[in-house]
């Protein structure tokens, strides 16, 4: 029972009490024969007089007790929060809108490995740098918080003692914009474990390659020997070489992923002719989407078009498009690709009538290793790594990308890339 309930129950408890005794007294009283009536009618009313200041009393005691409970929770809210900034085991910082630090708490301070007298002597955009700046979001950390934007758990590089650690950085501007509040949380060893991860991956990848070219070579040889062997002979052989090679994408996929994202890609820009490229990545795919009987619409300009670029990124990014439209497309769907030249750069569009992406999955299809949900019910092989490594190049050349999608309708993707990368 709440406390309010309960003293409400008492009070009508009270007055029944009061109600009761009052008839037993004023019964009392009115029965006495030796008593004058002026007598009688002073001590009802001495009665009432000291029942009502006694009930004054104690309405009196009851409002003097809310006001202190209004207090004293009103006070302790306020030394709770002052209590979980203070202990709280992840890192506050105080500042203001030019990033100036007014205070830290004591997880700040351990973090930054400072005293409160060194802390507020830097400013917060000295002391972070954020780890990837999206070239498709107009302001970067430095300026979100600036302009007093919310931000959420952005990856940053914390620069103190020397070295580095690396947090995520969340903001909110308050006491009506002039401050931020800022929470760090320190990541630094998942991000060690995820750099070992990968650069196990990478080496794993690496070392696979050259035990699979061998395969593939001495498969090559046995194929030309084979002549006129059984013709289920060379069915099993030949299914060796096409698992072989599935093999071998997934390795050089794996190994271009890895590269990536410790950007250790080896980039070579020089001037790639973009018709002449197109065209032979077309050629590349013109057996896959005749066997599926695809109409293929390319539009590719007339004239030429010059690109100072990475060719091999150029060619993991248009390639990954078109190998995922042609494998998402049914039998005698569409597909259209299309070179156009816009503003300050080229546009790269792959579009088909394909079965689309759900609209729940959308959100995740540049992730590593994601497949949408329907890849399930129209069984198609894949990896879910094509997308996360077209991302990861298309950044790495200063571009954008993005795709539109209808589940069962049909998709597009457009990249476009930058002439100054
Ligand atoms: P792989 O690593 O062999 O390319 P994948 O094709 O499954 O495997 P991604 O290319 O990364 O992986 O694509 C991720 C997911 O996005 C796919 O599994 C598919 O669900 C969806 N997707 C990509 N392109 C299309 C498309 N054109 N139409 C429909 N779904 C697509
Ligand atoms: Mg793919």
């Amino acid at each position: 029972m709440s406390g309010s309930s309960a003293s409400y129950i008492f009070a009508l408890l009270l007055i029944g009490f009061l109600l009761i005794v009052s008839v037993l007294f004023f019964g009392y009283v009115f029965t006495l024969a030796s008593w004058a009536v002026s007598t009688k009618i002073i001590s009802v009313l001495v009665y009432v007089a000291v029942v009502a200041l006694g009930f004054n009393w104690f309405q009196a005691g009851q409002i003097a007790n809310l006001k202190y409970q209004v207090t004293a929770s009103g006070k302790g809210s306020e030394t709770l929060f002052s209590d979980l900034y203070q202990n709280s085991p992840v890192a506050y910082l105080r500042t203001d809108a030019t990033g100036r630090i007014l205070h830290g708490n004591a997880a700040a301070l351990r973090l930054c490995g400072m005293q409160t007298e060194q802390l507020v002597t830097n400013n917060l955009f000295s002391l972070i740098r954020e780890a990837e700046v999206d070239a498709a979001r107009a302001l970067n950390l430095e300026q979100r918080i600036y302009a007093g934007q919310f931000v959420n758990e952005v990856e940053a590089e914390l620069f103190v003692g020397g070295g580095s650690r690396w947090v995520l950085v969340s903001a909110f501007p308050y006491e009506h914009n002039r401050e931020r509040l800022i929470t760090l949380i320190d990541i630094t060893e998942q991000k060690a474990v995820d750099i070992a991860k990968t650069e196990f991956v990478s080496l794993a990848s690496h070392q696979l390659r050259t035990p699979i070219s061998a395969i593939l070579w001495n498969l090559e040889l046995l194929t030309n020997v084979l002549g006129n062997a059984p013709a289920d002979q060379i069915a099993y052989v030949d299914k060796v070489r096409r698992s072989t090679e599935k093999m071998n994408g997934l390795v050089n996929d794996f190994l271009d992923a890895t590269k990536l994202e410790m950007g250790t890609f080896a980039t070579k820009t020089g001037p790639v002719s973009l018709n002449t490229f197109m065209a032979h990545v077309l050629e590349s795919f013109e057996a896959q989407i005749a066997g599926k009987s695809l109409e293929l619409q390319a539009h590719i300009p007339a004239t030429e078009v010059v690109l100072a670029t990475d060719e091999a990124l150029l060619h993991i990014i248009v390639s990954n498009l078109i190998s995922n439209a042609v494998k998402y497309t049914p039998e005698r769907g569409q597909i259209g690709v299309a070179l156009d030249v816009v503003g300050n750069g080229v546009a790269f569009t792959v579009r088909d009538t394909g079965i689309g992406v759900p609209a729940n999955d959308q959100p995740h299809l540049f992730s590593k290793l994601y497949r949408a949900s329907n890849t399930k019910t129209s069984p198609t092989e894949g990896t879910g790594l094509g997308l996360y490594v077209v991302k990861q190049a298309v950044e790495l050349l200063g571009g954008t990308i993005a795709f539109a999608s209808t589940e069962g309708v049909g998709t597009e993707f457009v990249v476009t890339l930058p002439y100054q990368s």
